[in-house]
């Protein structure tokens, strides 16, 4: 049925905290995609209920305060990872819902009596927006989208994320860098060439890259950044004072209060938002609770005053990542010419004044901060049919690709920071006399000590030519392409056997699962967003 439509192109800027969507209209302009309530953005939240009601977005946040179990969140930083990466391990305290080792010794989370994987709950955010899109753009489907990924996602959290949208349904064009798609938002292919510092603080993570744009052509030369500062560190900042505040004034210990903490926050987060555009907003609550028997009704003025002293501290955390990455990239602050802020954090007049300041320059402000990545993401489908000519993108591998060379050491066959597509290759050998397999280990990292790289897979090279130790001489081929997917394929060079390849996958989704959850996803009924 759908062979015979013509597919529409979205760009999706699928975030840790919200998400967006957008299209290219019919002169080639991006633009962003509001669904029926007018909203641009969609939290990034979606509520498992019984085997088969799901809710995404707003309806989603509001189950989070009573159902904490089965609301789940922040699945990027999930997505692709290990149950024992440090990472996983400090994000686990602080998620209210259980994250769990899958077999595989992925970290995947659990809803009621069964261990879902990140991929899948991303594909129904992902989903959801493909619903926006649908219609908006009165168009069913077939889509084809351009998703943003954080330029320091490896090539497992990439394969991750092109496994969602293939559950949800879409064919994914291109993974795009999500420095570079904020770029191309603000329109930096237009104003002409220089560096770049692209600053995002949303609501988890702060990452800042600096861009080298030359002729037209974007490259991402150096990133650093801070994954644990974030707009979710702001709200807890406002509801601890609040909550101290609540205890001497009151007597009332809303922290034991999971229900009131959670009403509490969410009214912490809307007079934050509030006060990025007036100088005083009010946080009211009516019956937070009861205090010996009587009603607790909670009203509190909240300043923008009051806001930037609670996070001060936090504030002046943000010149950390940006030194650092200019440093990374052999710049000083002088040699930037544009300053981008991403992220509905950068909102906040005094983290925007941060960044100014310490970069020295005024940032632009003709695009939306949260919506600069999704227009880029658009603005990529536009280059990709043509529409923007003048543009060529460079993305690099985030990091190096290697193989394990027998003794405990990493050997490199791809450097980090190659522009993609790109490729390497090594000859490898047989050890014993008639050997009829070879094995390799493929790691990534930088790191030379085995240990402290990634391991992505295990390449079984069989059905070798049996003869001495030594004889057959196996190249084996290791490609990224331009989403930093890898690929591998082998030859032998001696004989004209054809070798075959077998790869094993430390991490992730089998090809079956992936197939099986999209079919699923297609059978089961609508998405409540
Ligand atoms: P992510 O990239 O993590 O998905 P976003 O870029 O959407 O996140 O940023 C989310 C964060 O931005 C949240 O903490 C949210 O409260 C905050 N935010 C959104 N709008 C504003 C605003 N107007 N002022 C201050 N903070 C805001
Ligand atoms: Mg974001």
């Amino acid at each position: 049925m759908s062979e015979t439509r013509k597919a529409r192109s979205i760009g999706i800027d699928l975030g840790t905290t919200n998400s967006c969507v957008a299209t290219i209209d019919e002169k080639g302009r991006p633009e962003i995609l509001e669904n029926r309530q007018g909203q641009r953005t969609l939290p990034s939240i979606v509520h498992l209920e019984g085997d088969s009601r799901i809710l995404v977005g707003a309806p989603a946040k509001r189950q989070a305060v009573t159902r904490p179990k089965s609301t789940f969140f922040a699945m990027k930083r999930l997505m692709g990872r290990r149950f024992h990466d440090p990472e996983v391990e400090r994000l686990r305290k602080a998620l209210p819902f259980e994250v769990a080792e899958a077999p595989s010794g992925d970290a995947w989370v659990r809803h009621a009596d069964r261990l879902v994987s990140p991929q899948e709950i991303s594909a129904h955010v992902l989903f959801a927006l493909r619903d926006v899109a649908s219609e908006r753009l009165a168009h069913e489907g077939p889509f084809e989208a351009v998703i943003t990924v954080p330029a320091y996602f490896d090539e497992v959290q990439r394969q991750a994320t092109k496994d969602a949208a293939a559950i949800a349904g879409l064919t994914v064009r291109r993974l795009l860098n999500e420095p570079t798609a904020a770029a191309l938002g603000y329109g930096a292919h237009k104003f002409g060439g220089g560096r770049l510092a692209v600053c995002d603080l949303g609501g988890g993570t702060f990452d800042v890259s600096i861009l080298n744009v030359e002729d037209g052509a974007f490259e991402v030369i150096a990133t650093d950044g801070d994954s644990a500062l974030g707009g979710d560190d702001f709200d807890l900042r406002v509801v601890s004072h609040l909550a101290a505040e609540l205890e001497v004034e009151h007597g009332f210990s809303v922290l034991e209060d999971p229900v009131a903490l959670g009403r509490l926050r969410e009214e912490a987060e809307k007079a934050k938002q509030a006060l990025s555009e007036t100088a005083e907003g009010s946080i009211d609550i009516p019956f937070l609770g009861t205090v010996r028997g009587a009603r607790l009704d909670y009203h509190r003025v909240l300043k923008r005053g009051e806001l930037e002293s609670f996070a001060a501290d936090l504030i002046e955390r943000l010149e950390g990542p940006c030194l650092g990455a200019l440093a990374a990239a052999g710049l000083r602050p002088d040699a930037i010419s544009q300053v981008l802020l991403v992220g509905g954090m950068t909102r906040m007049p005094a983290v925007a004044r941060k960044l100014e300041n310490v970069l020295g320059r005024r940032a632009a402000r003709n695009t939306s901060p949260d919506e600069a990545v999704a227009i880029g993401a658009a603005t990529q489908c536009a280059i990709l049919d043509g529409h923007v000519t003048d543009v060529v993108l460079l993305d690099v591998t985030s990091r190096a690709l290697g193989i394990h060379s027998g003794n405990g050491k990493l050997v490199p066959i791809i450097p980090r920071n190659a522009t993609v597509p790109t490729r390497g290759s090594r000859i490898l050998t047989t050890s014993g006399d008639d050997q009829a397999e070879l094995a390799i280990e493929v790691y990534q990292g930088e790191d030379v000590e085995l240990e402290r790289n990634r391991h992505l897979s295990t390449v079984v090279l069989g059905e070798l030519p049996k003869t001495r130790a030594g004889e057959v001489m196996v190249l084996v081929d290791f490609t990224v392409d331009v989403d930093g997917i890898l690929g591998i394929s082998a030859r032998e060079l001696g004989s004209s056997v054809p070798v075959s390849i077998q790869v094993k996958a430390s991490s992730g989704l089998p090809r079956s699962d992936v197939d099986r959850l999209a079919k699923e996803r297609a059978a089961s009924g609508p998405i409540e967003r």
